[in-house]
């Protein structure tokens, strides 16, 4: 039998598709002759905003710059305790890092591989400031317990909605629920531009100026310097393609939900393996499709040489990595993020993908693991 080529991300199923729209996006933004903070920024600020139902919308460069300046709003800083995932990616640490705050790391359920709610009160000091919420994965966090928790302690939450674009919690879309929250458009995610892009989403209009301010130099009119700010601004180009990909967003998480069920179909009966458990009242977007098994590192090997890539998110956690050692955390800390760092494994998973190579892949896992 001939070996499959099946990459870990593919953009054919999606790109080729839409190739017309994205050509004549760019080009109207070539022939506007304007570049920087205009009218396709703007527009996709409101159309995302509407799509997730948020009142105030912010562009910004990337998704780390729209954490930093969520947390900046919220006059997060020195002195003050953020809460986050001990297994989040590290931009969420590096944001808390960046503001000065001190980070306080939480377990995940290992079920969701997300924050548990049942950790966060005993880490909750005068100190704490904020919840950073981050639906990892694609998997909205438990919304409802956290938000008890953050009102009955008057602590703010930051959802960070990188991994999760189209993901929803009972009625509401996730980066809606937080006080102030953040989205990347890195290329990878679930919705990504052609480049870097980010969002800030929130109904508060006070933090809303103030993003627009800090994205800017801290600049809300020309020369008039009201903060310290940052460049950090969403160009005209990535907004415009945004724009055409927004629409398909919905259709395109469909598929990956379609995906994740073969994967579930086909790799069921197999008690070797583990994958994250939907929670109630809330959606799974598969921005990640991944499995758990203590012999991760033989699968991937036999899985690459089937011709077939995978990726581990992440294979060291953020309190391990040599970037915190000043927090002189120690192996053992973090027992359930150590635990997912060894174990976990990122199937094939984009839009495009086919059932035929879903099922390759999975009966190669399966014949090595049952
Ligand atoms: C991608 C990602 C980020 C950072 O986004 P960038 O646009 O790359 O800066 C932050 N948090 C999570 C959970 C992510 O997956």
């Amino acid at each position: 039998m001939k070996t499959r080529n099946i990459p870990y991300l593919s953009f054919n199923g999606m790109h080729d598709d839409i190739e017309q729209e994205l050509i004549e996006a760019c080009s109207k933004v070539i022939k506007s002759k304007w570049y920087i903070l205009g009218n396709e920024v703007t527009d996709f600020e409101n159309e995302f905003g509407k799509y997730i139902n948020s009142k105030f919308n912010v562009g910004v460069a990337n998704g780390l710059d729209a954490l930093i300046i969520s947390l900046k709003c919220l006059d997060i800083g020195p002195g003050d305790e953020v809460i986050v995932a001990s297994n989040a990616y590290i931009a969420c640490w590096n944001a808390i890092h960046a503001v000065g705050a001190t980070i306080v790391p939480v377990e995940p359920d290992p079920q969701t591989f997300n924050l548990d709610p049942s950790l966060i009160v005993s880490s909750i000091t005068k100190n704490t400031k904020a919840i950073m919420a981050v639906h990892l994965f694609g998997l909205v966090c438990d919304m409802d317990a956290i938000l008890k928790i953050a009102e009955e302690y008057g602590l703010f939450i930051i959802e960070d909605n990188a991994q999760a674009q189209g993901a929803q919690i009972k009625t509401k879309k996730s980066a809606s629920i937080g006080h102030i929250n953040a989205t990347s458009f890195y290329p990878g995610k679930n919705l990504g531009a052609l480049g870097d892009g980010g969002m800030i989403s929130t109904d508060n209009q006070q933090w809303a100026k103030k993003s627009l301010s800090l994205r800017n130099y801290g600049s809300g009119e020309k020369y008039i310097n009201e903060y310290i700010g940052m460049n950090s601004r969403l160009d005209e180009m990535q907004a415009a393609i945004l724009s055409v990909k927004l629409n398909h967003l919905d259709r395109w998480n469909q598929e990956r939900i379609q995906i994740a069920k073969w994967y579930d179909q086909y790799l069921t009966n197999n008690s070797s393996l583990k994958k994250p458990k939907l929670i109630t009242n809330g959606s799974h977007v598969y921005h990640v499709y991944s499995i758990l098994s203590s012999q991760r590192n033989q699968i991937q090997e036999a899985l690459k040489l089937n011709g077939i890539q995978t990726l581990i998110h992440y294979p060291i956690p953020p309190h391990l990595q040599q970037a915190y050692a000043h927090l002189e955390y120690k192996e053992g800390d973090f027992l359930i993020a150590e635990e997912l760092a060894d174990k976990c494994l990122s199937l094939p998973i984009y839009p495009g993908l086919s059932k035929g190579d879903v099922k390759y892949i999975a009966n190669k896992i399966v014949a090595l693991t049952n």
